[in-house]
């Protein structure tokens, strides 16, 4: 076990002061390609980090639900099931748990789903940074489910898992957000990308395989404060944008069901702005598949290329990027060595990954971390991203 599921099991038992009888680990991801396309039916690809969050955990036989965490000051917040049983999930009744809403909504969610939850104590501890568009908020969800599946022998699969951390972060935290995030902290397997369609949930695992390149992550140190209600904006936007190109007579249940040639024989019929949210939709949904095409046949610049392209879709038809993002994103991509850059995750703050040669791994860290605290005054952090194991990757 590593240092940060050793400071949870420490933090259980001076709590609790008993042992854990588990503990648990569930990743968090970074999306290499089709980004905010997971809420218009496109098709993603994300991959699970070695980052992510650990749980030790015990069962008890009285209803009552202890959590703690190492990275919230270490206050115990306090429940049942009964009371979870009996709370509405909406925001409103989970927003006093404070960042305990998390995993007592997926308590919440699982009981709602008709499975047993009884009382438990858990402590947390997450080596991700949170906040970050690196999805600690998913991680955190999936291992509660991974930690109740085993005290209470609950049987359920990743698809059940992912969709019941969906309906906690939804519902009980109020955060309107896609699939992506908690299937792939779910479901991902170490070395490997996930291509999924978040219409159907059919998913192919790929060998990550960056050749003699490796994936940064290059964190803006910028919290994201527009990126709540810019995200229920664009999501407005594209719903309005479908349903105008359904009223035209084409039938179609999402944005990236479209070709490029259908969108283009439509695309005049939408005002401007919704017509360059469309189209990120549309082109982002198409780089996708080709950047999976480029990862399985090993062609690491072309995958490169569909970054940067992913990027400048975001910047100027999605405008989710801003300066920090574009700052960092553009100081990568002046490097020698980096084959790619962009955004990831919701934008207007947190991530950027970059594709970089092995050899020149140090050199850009330093380049970009110069140039970005140069324009910026922003101290960002660079990290080489590991993938890592999911708790339901293998079944
Ligand atoms: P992201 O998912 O991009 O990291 P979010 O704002 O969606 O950002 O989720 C972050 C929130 O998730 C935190 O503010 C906190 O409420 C909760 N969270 C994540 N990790 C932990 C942790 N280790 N301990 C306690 N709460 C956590
Ligand atoms: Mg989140």
């Amino acid at each position: 076990m590593n240092e940060y599921g050793l400071r949870s099991s420490d933090l259980f038992r001076t709590c609790f002061r008993k042992s854990p009888d588990t503990v648990l680990f569930a990743p968090g991801r970074v999306n290499l390609i089709g980004e905010h396309i997971d809420y218009n039916g496109g098709r993603v690809m994300p991959c699970s980090l070695s980052l992510g969050t650990y749980a030790a955990a015990a069962r008890r036989n009285d209803g009552v639900i202890r959590l703690v965490s190492v990275d919230m000051g270490g206050a115990v917040v306090e429940t049942t099931s009964e009371e979870l049983a009996s709370l509405p999930c909406v925001p409103l009744s989970f927003a006093r748990f404070g960042w305990a809403e998390y995993p007592l909504g997926v308590a919440a969610k699982l009981i709602e789903n008709g499975f047993y939850v009884g009382g438990f104590d858990m402590a947390v501890c997450g080596s991700l940074p949170r906040g970050s568009g690196l999805s600690s908020s998913a991680s955190l969800e999936v291992l509660t489910c991974a930690v109740l599946k085993e005290l209470f022998f609950i049987r359920l699969t990743g698809e059940q898992a992912a969709l019941i951390s969906l309906a906690a972060e939804r519902d009980c935290a109020g955060v309107n957000c896609g699939i992506m995030d908690q299937f792939i902290c779910a479901k991902g397997r170490k070395d490997h990308a996930v291509l999924l369609d978040t219409h159907t949930l059919s998913n192919e695992y790929l060998p990550f395989d960056l050749k003699d390149s490796q994936l940064l992550i290059m964190n803006t140190k910028k919290p994201r404060r527009l990126a709540g209600s810019k995200y229920n904006e664009r999501r407005a936007e594209c719903e309005e944008a479908l349903r105008l190109i359904v009223a035209s007579g084409m039938d179609r249940k999402h944005l990236c069901e479209l070709t490029h040639e259908e969108f283009a024989s439509v695309e005049a019929l939408l005002p401007e702005t919704l017509r360059r949210r469309a189209r990120h939709a549309v082109t982002e949904n198409e780089r996708t598949l080709n950047a999976a095409e480029a990862l399985k046949t090993g062609d690491i610049v072309t995958l490169g290329k569909l970054m940067n392209a992913s990027h400048d879709s975001l910047k100027n038809d999605y405008e989710v990027t801003g300066r920090e993002l574009d700052s960092i994103v553009y100081a990568a991509r002046d490097q020698e060595g980096v084959l790619g850059a962009r955004m990831t995750g919701a934008g207007f703050g947190g991530c950027a990954i970059a594709i970089v040669e092995k050899d020149a791994a140090e050199s850009v860290k330093a380049g970009v971390t110069e140039r970005y605290k140069a324009q910026t005054g922003l101290n960002c952090e660079i990290y080489i991203a590991e993938t890592g194991e999911a708790p339901f990757g293998k079944g």
